[in-house]
């Protein structure tokens, strides 16, 4: 019978916290940014999708205004809102 642990080379245990660590964040992560994009598109449909970022200008390719229906922000802008949210800790 091989046990789970002897199948994991040895590390320092605080390497195995800090992937843990990592691990939990990328997991609340990427929960945060599917309940974000619900609220925000609940009861949205393409119609509410803009042709236009709100920041950059830069036209919204129509295949996303129908996949995130209620989208105002181009994928660029909408990466960086993310990554400064979570730089700051901002839901
Ligand atoms: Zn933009």
């Amino acid at each position: 019978m091989t046990d789970i642990c002897d199948q994991v080379p040895e590390r320092d245990v605080g390497d195995w916290i800090d992937a843990a660590v990592r691990c939990e964040e990328d997991f609340l992560a990427g929960a945060r940014e599917a309940q974000q994009r619900a609220d925000q598109t609940q009861g949205k449909t393409v119609a509410d999708s803009a042709e236009n970022c709100s920041s950059c200008g830069a036209a919204i390719p129509q295949a996303r205004r129908e996949a995130v229906p209620g989208v105002d922000l181009c994928v660029a802008c909408r990466t960086r809102v993310e990554l400064y949210n979570k730089q700051r800790g901002i839901r």
